[in-house]
């Protein structure tokens, strides 16, 4: 849009042929060098990524990554990991737990197991955005509102309280229980789940996390038939059946405006690209993830690569900090090094890998190390 705006205005002083060409030629070449110019740095400017996602690191104040690495004063309502008894803090490499979070043979919030995992998870950090963490720490928001800026602005905290006369707006997750062994399959769209027989185990789990697209109808043999919690955001929703919870993960104010209308008035229909005008639902299991939650994984453990992580990676992420046992399917490339998705025919599609918003490599190697920590399991497909 940008791009095709004016430039270099109406021609002064007489045009004519005869004298003067060169000087005419090199004012030419002036503006056509403008105009190249200012349609190069607008389009960098409005470098619309898969997601719609907006370049604008250059944008954050110095000392940025300084004070990033501060420790975030998470925005919770009270613990979920148990107190520890005094002489069972510090602990160092991979080793038996410390203190027992829960009641499967291995619990992903046991401390005292990886000092990396130790030094970067908050256990007490919400992932679900409520009536109660309304309020974003403003690092947080400045961070979030520039993830896919927007030229109109909105009161947050108006739009979240419309938004929670139609949700419940609480977090529906409980604090760990020490008899409890809640299991997570984390399901990502890799084509390494094509031929895996992964369905039946994955069907297996308490809890099983889906993303956007992830269709199981047609291949319930290796990616499974059961779905509790479908993440998705606005451009990449799709109605659901009414026993799964909807997770939305926004990016911006208008996600959350589009939601509230989408199980209401239906008034919003576009927001960078054509959205669902009505979205079927279950209202009541409508979850919003928390952007405390999204920065925390950016700041921790992704340590900025990429512009922001990837929605599989917050949905891992999540599922970190909601269940006990995390095993996790469907992530990265296949046997051959392609990135594609499932469903699709084209191996060499690279999708994932080639958005240029998400660091594919880094988080391979996060997945790797909580997998080499025993924090989670990796089913590495075909
Ligand atoms: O492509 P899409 O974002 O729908 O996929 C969901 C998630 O699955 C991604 O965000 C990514 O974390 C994961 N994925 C992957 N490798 C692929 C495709 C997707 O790790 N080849």
């Amino acid at each position: 849009r940008a791009g095709g705006m004016a430039v270099g205005g109406p021609e002064r002083g007489g045009g004519g042929g005869g004298g003067g060409g060169g000087v005419r030629c090199s004012r030419r070449a002036c503006v056509l060098l403008s105009s190249l110019a200012v349609v190069f740095l607008t389009s960098l400017f409005f470098s619309v990524s898969l997601r719609g996602a907006v370049g604008f690191n250059y944008l954050e104040a110095p000392g940025w990554e300084e004070s990033r690495r501060v420790k975030l004063v998470p925005s919770y309502a009270g613990a979920r990991r148990p107190a520890l008894p005094a002489d069972s803090a510090g602990g160092g490499g991979v080793g038996p737990p410390q203190q027992r979070t829960c009641a499967c043979p291995r619990c992903v919030g046991d401390p005292g197991v990886s000092d990396w995992f130790d030094e970067n998870y908050e256990p007490d950090i919400a992932p679900v955005w409520t009536k109660d963490n309304i309020e974003l720490p403003s690092d947080v928001y400045y961070w979030w509102v520039m993830l896919q800026p927007q030229f109109k602005p909105h009161s947050i905290h108006q739009v979240l309280l419309r938004l929670f006369q139609v949700i419940p707006g609480h977090s529906p997750y409980s604090w760990w229980d020490q008899q409890r062994c809640l299991r997570c399959a984390v399901v990502g769209n890799s084509g390494n789940l094509r031929g895996a027989a992964y369905g039946a185990a994955i069907d297996g789990h308490n809890h099983i996390m889906r993303i956007n697209l992830a269709p199981t109808v047609g291949y319930e043999e290796d990616a499974g038939s059961r779905t509790t919690h479908h993440f998705m955001y606005p451009e990449s929703a799709k109605n659901l059946a009414a026993n799964v919870s909807f997770v939305l993960v926004p990016f911006k104010t208008l996600d959350l405006l589009w939601i509230t209308s989408a199980l209401s008035t239906g008034h919003i229909r576009f927001t960078y690209a054509p959205v669902k005008q009505f979205l079927r639902v279950d209202k009541d299991k409508v979850q919003i993830f928390n952007p405390a939650f999204f920065k925390y994984i950016h700041d921790r453990w992704t340590k900025h690569h990429g512009r922001y992580p990837s929605t599989g990676l917050l949905v891992l992420f999540f599922a970190l900090h909601v269940c006990d046992e995390v095993n996790v399917f469907g992530f990265g490339a296949d046997s051959r090094g392609n990135w594609h998705h499932y469903w699709e025919q084209n191996r060499y599609s690279g999708e994932f890998r080639k958005t240029g918003v998400h660091d594919a490599d880094y988080e391979a190697q996060i997945i790797q190390r909580l997998a080499k920590t025993g924090k989670i399991t990796v089913y590495p497909g075909k």
